[in-house]
C-alpha cells in the first residue's frame, strides 16, 4: 500500500482521484470504481503497489506495437482492478477481480528482473496501467536510468494531469478502443459515461511526443459498424497522423459475452479498407495469425517490407534507417530491427 499521487482531500473527508477520468469522490473508508484505490482517513491509498498479479516476458509485437523497437522483448507486469467494466474483457479474471492479490515486488526487483532476462524496455498492461499508476510511475523512472523503455498498453481514460506526469518516462503507449469508439457502446458494454477523454489524453500523448498505436477491436454485431470506424481512422488521421499505426483486432467470445462469434474475417477485410481509404498508411489486423494484412507494405511503392506471423517477424526488407529497400521511402518505425522478441511466461497470478 502507498499514498497515491495526484488526489485532493475535501473538507467534508472525502478525496478526488485524478489519475483517471472517472475522478472518483471517494467517502472516508471506500475505494474508487477501480477497487484499488481508497480513502483512508481523509488520504488516497494504492492498494496494488507492489503487488504484481501477472508477469511475462512478451515479443513487443504482442502489445501490439509493431512500430516501435521491433523484434525487442518487453517484461509486462499487471496488478488486479480496472477502471472499465467491459462485458467481454478477456483479462476479466485480473481486471474484475475483487481481492487484492498478487506478489510483492517493488520497483527495483521489477526493474532487476526485466535486465536479468534481457529485456529492452517494460510494459504496463494485461490491466489498465492507470489504476496502478504509482506503481507505474516509481518503475520507469527506475527504467529509464537503465536504458529501459516504458510502455502503456491502456484505454486512454487517463487525465491530462497523469499523462503530463509519466510522459517523461513513457516512450510508447498502445491506446485501445472498442467497438469503434461508439459512445452508446462504451455506456452500455463498457460502464464508460463518455469517450471524449480519450481522444483528450491521445492529443496530450502526442505533444508530449510518446510513440502512440491504436487498437480497436471490433466486437461482432454489436460494435462493428464500419461508420463508426471510419469515424475513428478519420480522427487519427487528422489529428495524429496519417503514419499513426492503427489495429484492427478481432474479437473473441469471452466473460459475459460467450454468445457472440468471433468477428468474421470479411468483416475485418472490410474494415481494413475503410481505414486505408480515410488515408492512413500503416493498417493492421490482428488476432489473424498469417493473415496478409499482418505485414507491412510500402506507402511509397506498396511491396510488402515485413512480414510478420502472430507475434513474429518473418522476415524484414528495411535498410538502415528503416528505408524501404525497393524505394528507399522512409518507413515511420522507431528504433532498429533487432532479431529475437523471445517471450517467458512467469504465470504470477
Ligand atoms: S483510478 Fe480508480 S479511483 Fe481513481 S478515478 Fe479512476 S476509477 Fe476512480
Amino acid at each position: 500500500m502507498k499514498e497515491a499521487m495526484l488526489y485532493e482531500s475535501l473538507s467534508d473527508g472525502r478525496v478526488i482521484c485524478n489519475v483517471c477520468s472517472r475522478r472518483c469522490a471517494i467517502p472516508l473508508g471506500s475505494i474508487g470504481f477501480c477497487r484499488v484505490r481508497k480513502n483512508i482517513d481523509g488520504k488516497l491509498y494504492s492498494l496494488v503497489y507492489g503487488k504484481v498479479c501477472s508477469m511475462a516476458v512478451d515479443p513487443i509485437m504482442k502489445k501490439p506495437l509493431y512500430h516501435f523497437y521491433p523484434g525487442s522483448s518487453v517484461l509486462s507486469l499487471a496488478t488486479v482492478g480496472c477502471n472499465f467494466r467491459c462485458i467481454f474483457c478477456d483479462n476479466w479474471v485480473i481486471s474484475q477481480e475483487r481481492d487484492i492479490t498478487g506478489r510483492e515486488l517493488t520497483p527495483q526487483n521489477i526493474v532487476d528482473i526485466a535486465l536479468e532476462y534481457a529485456c529492452e524496455g517494460i510494459s504496463y498492461t494485461y490491466t489498465e496501467p492507470t489504476i496502478f499508476f504509482e506503481l507505474t510511475y516509481d518503475t520507469a523512472k527506475l527504467a529509464k536510468d537503465k536504458k529501459l523503455f516504458n510502455t502503456y498498453v491502456t484505454n486512454g481514460y487517463m487525465t491530462v494531469e497523469a499523462i503530463e506526469c509519466i510522459a517523461p518516462y513513457l516512450d510508447a503507449a498502445t491506446v485501445d478502443f472498442k467497438g469503434g469508439g461508439n459512445p452508446e457502446f462504451y455506456k452500455k458494454y463498457m460502464l464508460v459515461p463518455s469517450v471524449d477523454p480519450i481522444y483528450e489524453a491521445l492529443e496530450t500523448m502526442k505533444k508530449h511526443g510518446i510513440h502512440v498505436e491504436i487498437t480497436n477491436l471490433m466486437v461482432t454485431k454489436y460494435g462493428d459498424n464500419l461508420e463508426d470506424l471510419r469515424k475513428l481512422a478519420r480522427w487519427v488521421c487528422d489529428n495524429l497522423g496519417e503514419d499513426t499505426v492503427f489495429h484492427i483486432l478481432r474479437f473473441h467470445p469471452d466473460y459475459q459475452m460467450l454468445d457472440v462469434p468471433s468477428t468474421p474475417i470479411k468483416s475485418m477485410e472490410e474494415a481494413y479498407k475503410v481505414a486505408r481509404g480515410e488515408g492512413l498508411n500503416y493498417v493492421y489486423l490482428g488476432n489473424v495469425p498469417g493473415h496478409p494484412y499482418e505485414d507491412t507494405y510500402c506507402p511509397g511503392c506498396g511491396s510488402k517490407i515485413i512480414d510478420r506471423f502472430s507475434f513474429d517477424i518473418v522476415s524484414w526488407r528495411l535498410k538502415p534507417g528503416n528505408l524501404c529497400s525497393e524505394c528507399g521511402y522512409k518507413i515511420a518505425i522507431v528504433g532498429e530491427y533487432k532479431p529475437g522478441g523471445s517471450s517467458y511466461p512467469f504465470g504470477l497470478v
